[in-house]
């Protein structure tokens, strides 16, 4: 069995879907491997690195004429009209934003299997790519925004003077936020936390970072850890504890996420125009319409003297790390569905029901049979 690795197309992306390291482990487990010559370049691994992994390092035509294409984002319609018919293709498919695409991949009857769809159970804790990037991500929002500040995070006590330490503000206290808080912390910072989910307090508590509570505001529905749905009242309260907060802050990092609906505006203009000139703001959730009004999409701007970073893909620019976790995610993932012979598929079993899109012409996934049918 083939499996195929492409150079990822879509911009700004350094990821690549195989490090030469799993590259060798499958090779053990008698999968042979083909490489796009350059997949690997935005993450550092050469081709000959691939070689010496035991990979077969070829043109595109090739890697299209794989058995399973492992890929970091969702195929494009011009790559699925070079898949081979009956094919498989692992990678993030973002099902419910992406129709047409489900259905160019189910026209030609390949399997598709999506990576943001992985069970978050303990059993699936090795595949979930969507932890292992937002870990990387929260990581690097806080060394991002540090470096646009003016100001350094820790106490400094000098011969000519005292520094005090920055104020780092967090919203969301899911994988990414609680990265954040524990780098901004070791940073030196003073880190205070925001989340919908009253769990969240212990784990935000443990890392050092002091949360802010919305009082009497009711209980948040939540849902497999998810925050779900949270009332008016809730959002009113919490906004007046922000507006309190915010005006204070050195570096405001937003992670607050809504599965499947657009992201809640946490930080208005109005606010941004009460931060102090020389701040950060650094919205995590620019991709699904941000937690800030004004941040803007793949850009660095500075409005009413605050710097808004809206960086989308922050995990790309730790291509390396990112790359070996994905790397780790997707073939674990692989080798839980497929066996040298070819596809195993058990929709039985809850992983596989949760990740499996399309299979021989067919929507498989609940989920795309309500979106699609
Ligand atoms: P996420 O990226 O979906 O959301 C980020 C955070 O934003 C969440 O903590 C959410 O409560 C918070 N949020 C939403 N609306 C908000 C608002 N208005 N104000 C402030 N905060 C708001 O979260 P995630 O990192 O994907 O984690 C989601 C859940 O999955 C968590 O409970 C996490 O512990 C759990 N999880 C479990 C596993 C596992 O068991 N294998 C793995 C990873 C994550």
């Amino acid at each position: 069995m083939k499996i195929g690795v492409l150079k990822e197309t879509k911009e700004f992306e350094r990821r690549v879907a195989l490090s030469p390291d799993v590259v060798k482990l499958l090779k053990k487990k008698e999968f042979d491997v083909v490489i796009e010559t350059g997949a690997g370049e935005g993450s550092y691994f050469s081709d000959q690195d691939y070689l010496n992994a035991g990979a077969i390092v070829s043109g595109v035509a090739e890697v299209f004429a794989s058995d399973v294409l492992l890929k970091v984002n969702i195929p494009t319609l011009e790559e699925i009209a070079q898949m081979k018919q009956g094919s498989a293709c692992i990678s993030y498919m973002y099902a419910y934003q992406h129709p047409e695409i489900i259905e160019a991949l189910n026209r030609k009857s390949i399997s598709s299997f999506s990576m943001d769809a992985v069970p978050r159970i303990s059993r699936a804790q090795k595949m979930d790519a969507l932890s292992s990037q937002a870990n990387l991500a929260g990581y690097k929002a806080v060394i991002l925004g540090s470096n646009y500040l003016g100001k350094i995070f820790p106490l400094m006590m000098t011969a000519s003077g005292t520094i005090t330490p920055a104020k780092v503000l967090i919203f969301g206290a899911g994988v990414a936020g609680l990265q954040a808080i524990a780098t901004a912390k070791r940073l030196g910072a003073i880190v205070e936390v925001s989340d919908v989910r009253p769990e969240t307090k212990e784990q935000v508590e443990s890392l050092g970072g002091r949360f802010l509570t919305v009082e009497g505001a009711g209980v948040v529905k939540t849902e497999g850890g998810y925050a779900r749905e949270v009332s008016a009242e809730f959002l009113e309260k919490q906004q007046q504890l922000i507006k309190d907060k915010i005006k204070d802050a050195d570096l405001v990092i937003t992670t607050a996420l809504v599965m499947g609906r657009k992201s809640p505006i946490l930080v208005t203009e109005e606010m941004v125009k009460s931060m102090k000139t020389g701040s950060v703001i650094v919205d995590m959730a620019v991709d699904s319409g941000g937690n800030c009004a004004i941040s803007e999409k793949d850009k660095t701007v500075v409005k009413h003297g605050v710097t808004l970073v809206g960086e989308s893909n922050l995990p790309s620019l730790l291509p390396l790390n990112a790359s070996q976790l994905y790397a780790t995610n997707i073939s674990t993932l692989f080798l839980h569905l497929f066996n040298s012979f070819g596809l195993i598929p058990n929709l039985e079993e809850e992983i596989t029901k949760g990740v499996m899109i399309t299979h021989e012409g067919q929507l498989v996934h609940e989920f795309t049979k309500s979106i699609l049918n």
